[in-house]
C-alpha cells in the first residue's frame, strides 16, 4: 500500500476563493513553521490554552501597535501575522484532540 493512504484531500476538488485559499495556506505554512521548531508537540488544554493566549497578547500588541504608530512600546509584528500564528496554534490544538479521537477509534 502506498505511504499517501493516510493523506486526505478534505476539500476535494471544491474550489475556494482566492482570499480563504490565502489564509489556509498562511496557516499551514505557519503550522509547518512551528512542527520544525517545536516538533511534536503535545500539551495538557492548559498549556495549550497558555499557548494560545501568550499569542493572543502578541495580537494584542500588534492591534496597539498598528492603533497608536508613533508609539513604538509595541513590537514589531502586525496585526496579520499575529492573526495567523493564532490560527496556527489553535489549528494545531484541535488537532492533537483530532489525532487522540482517531487513535482511539483505529
Ligand atoms: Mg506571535
Amino acid at each position: 500500500m502506498s505511504e499517501n493512504k493516510h493523506y486526505v484531500r478534505p476539500l476535494g476538488r471544491q474550489l475556494v476563493r482566492p482570499p480563504l485559499a490565502r489564509a489556509v495556506q498562511q496557516i499551514y505554512r505557519e503550522r509547518l513553521r512551528q512542527n520544525a521548531k517545536w516538533p511534536g508537540q503535545q500539551h495538557p488544554p492548559a498549556e495549550w490554552h497558555l499557548i494560545l493566549s501568550e499569542e493572543m497578547g502578541e495580537l494584542a500588541q500588534a492591534i496597539l501597535r498598528e492603533s497608536f504608530p508613533e508609539d513604538d512600546r509595541h513590537g514589531d509584528s502586525s496585526v496579520k501575522t499575529e492573526l495567523i500564528h493564532v490560527a496556527a496554534v489553535a489549528f494545531q490544538w484541535l488537532e492533537r484532540i483530532e489525532e487522540a479521537e482517531h487513535d482511539a477509534i483505529h
